[in-house]
C-alpha cells in the first residue's frame, strides 16, 4: 500500500468491496472527484455502469485534451542490467538475451529512423548499469536527441534529485518509473536484489525529479504482479500526493500489463480488457487533466477504442530491444524484447486509425519559452 495512506489494506478492501450500485451513482454524479470516488469507480459494483463511466470519462478528456491523441515512440538505448526482477529478461540472470549498448552514433541513427515517421516526441529506455549510463552520459544522449526531437522523456534507473536538474538541463523533461507493486512484501519478493529492491528509493523518484524541473511525471504499477484494485487505489493516492507536492508538474498514468516472459515468468493475477477498461475509465473521471497513456502491450482493437474514452497519448511503432530501428538490420531469434508488443502496426497505420476515430494525431503539443 502506499505508505501515506492512512488506511490499512483490510480496510481500503472493504471499502472496495462493499461499494454499492448507490455510492458509484452518487461518484458518478459529482463534478469533482476524490479518492473516495476513485475507490467506488473501480469496485465490482461499478461494472455495470461501464458505458455511463465511458461517457464520463470521454467529456472529461475532451475537455483537457480535445479530438487529440499525442503519440511518441521509446528508444531502448541498451539493456545491461544490475537488478534482478522477476518479471523481466532484461534481469541479471538471464542468459538468453543478447545484451547491447548502443553508441551514440547508433542512438543517433535509431532517433533518426523514428523521426522520419514524423514522431516528435521520444522516450529514452534503458535498464540499470550505473557505469554505463551514467548521469553524464545520458545528459549527453539529451542534448544530442534535442537537436532531433521537440520533446524527451526518461525511463532510466532512479537519480538522485542532482542527476534530474542535470538531465533536465540537457533537455529532458519527462520521466517514467513504473513502482511494479505498491505492496512492500510483494516488492522484495519481485526486485530480490539490486539497487531496486530500494522499495523507498523508488516510490520518491517522480517528487526527485519534479523538484528538479521536470513537467511530466509517469507513475504506474505492473498489472498482474498483485491484485489489481488494491495497486490502483496506491496509484490514485501516489498521484493526489505528486499534485500537492510537484503542482508544477503533470501526473501521467500508463496501465502496463504483464505477459508471460520467455524467461518462464507468469502473472500470478491475470487482469482482462474488462478491468484495464474499467481502471483507465476511472482514473479518467477522478483525474480529469492527468496525462494518460496506452501501451504497445495492447491489442490495436482495444488501443484504438480507449485513445476515444480514456487515454490521450500512445506510442507508436515500438521497438522494445536496442538497435531495432536501424541499428539491428534484422532482430535475430536471440534477441529478447523487454516485452512482447501486441499492436505491430507501422507509425502511419496507427496515425490512420487515430484519424478513422475522429481525432487528431499531434506530434508536438509543447514549446519552451527560451
Ligand atoms: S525491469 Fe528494468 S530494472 Fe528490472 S531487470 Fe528489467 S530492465 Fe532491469
Amino acid at each position: 500500500m502506499f505508505p501515506l495512506l492512512k488506511y490499512s489494506d483490510a480496510e481500503v478492501e472493504a471499502f472496495v468491496a462493499n461499494a454499492t450500485a448507490g455510492a458509484v451513482r452518487a461518484s458518478l454524479a459529482k463534478d469533482r472527484h476524490d479518492w473516495f470516488d476513485l475507490l467506488n469507480l473501480i469496485s465490482g459494483a461499478a461494472r455495470p455502469f461501464l458505458p455511463e463511466m465511458r461517457r464520463l470519462a470521454q467529456i472529461a478528456r475532451r475537455r483537457y485534451y480535445g479530438k487529440t491523441v499525442s503519440v511518441y515512440a521509446p528508444l531502448y538505448i541498451g539493456n545491461t542490467c544490475i537488478n534482478s526482477c522477476r518479471y523481466c529478461d532484461f534481469r541479471r540472470q538471464h542468459t538468453g538475451t543478447v545484451r547491447r549498448n548502443l553508441t551514440l552514433d547508433e542512438i543517433r541513427s535509431e532517433a533518426e529512423a523514428i523521426r522520419k515517421t514524423g514522431i516528435d516526441s521520444l522516450l529514452v529506455v534503458a535498464g540499470e548499469d550505473p557505469k554505463v549510463n551514467t548521469v553524464a552520459h545520458l545528459a549527453e544522449v539529451g542534448r544530442m536527441l534535442k537537436s532531433v526531437f521537440s520533446y524527451l522523456a526518461l525511463e532510466v534507473a532512479p537519480q538522485a534529485e542532482e542527476g534530474y536538474r542535470e538531465l533536465f538541463a540537457a533537455g529532458f523533461e519527462g520521466l517514467t518509473c513504473f513502482q511494479e507493486t505498491y505492496d512492500q512484501t510483494l516488492y522484495r519478493e519481485m526486485h530480490p536484489a539490486g539497487p531496486k529492491a530500494d522499495y523507498d528509493w523508488r516510490l520518491n523518484t517522480q517528487l526527485r525529479a519534479g523538484r528538479a524541473g521536470f513537467r511530466i511525471l509517469g507513475c504506474a504499477f505492473l498489472l498482474g504482479l498483485g491484485p489489481w484494485r488494491r495497486e490502483a487505489v496506491s496509484l490514485a493516492a501516489h498521484a493526489f500526493y505528486l499534485m500537492k507536492e510537484c503542482y508544477e508538474a503533470k501526473v501521467q498514468f500508463a496501465f502496463p500489463r504483464i505477459c508471460r516472459t520467455d524467461g518462464g515468468f507468469a502473472p500470478p493475477c491475470e487482469v482482462d480488457d474488462g478491468d484495464l477498461e474499467q481502471m483507465m475509465l476511472a482514473f479518467r473521471i477522478v483525474f480529469p487533466q492527468c496525462c494518460m497513456t496506452v501501451s504497445t502491450r495492447e491489442a490495436p482493437a482495444f488501443r484504438d477504442r480507449i485513445v476515444l474514452t480514456a487515454a490521450d497519448n500512445m506510442s507508436a511503432g515500438s521497438r522494445v530491444t536496442p538497435g531495432g530501428y536501424a541499428v539491428l538490420e534484422k532482430e535475430t531469434s536471440a534477441d529478447v524484447a523487454q516485452f512482447t508488443l501486441s499492436d505491430g502496426r507501422p507509425p502511419a497505420e496507427v496515425f490512420a486509425a487515430i484519424r478513422a476515430g475522429g481525432q487528431e494525431v499531434v506530434f508536438k503539443n509543447w514549446d519552451n519559452r527560451i
